[in-house]
């Protein structure tokens, strides 16, 4: 079974794809998702744009994160 938290969903009635982090989409419009998710993918058309926006950060913030646990390993 796999275990996917987070990635791209079509909620209910949206034509639009939210990117979903704990059933919650980063835009914070659509809440309690628990439908199928898609990793990558980021830069399709029907991609919500606040998500997006939201996801980039996350992304930096993660690449920060990381960046971090490498220097205080050395
Ligand atoms: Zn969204």
């Amino acid at each position: 079974m796999a275990d996917i938290k987070e990635g791209w969903g079509f909620p209910g009635t949206s034509k639009k794809a939210h990117y979903f982090v704990d059933s919650m989409s980063l835009c914070r419009k659509w809440g309690f998702y628990y439908g199928s998710l898609e990793q990558g993918n980021d830069d399709s058309p029907d991609n919500c744009a606040a998500c997006i926006r939201e996801l980039a950060k996350r992304k930096v913030k993660q690449r920060r994160q990381n960046a971090k646990e490498v220097l205080d390993e050395s």
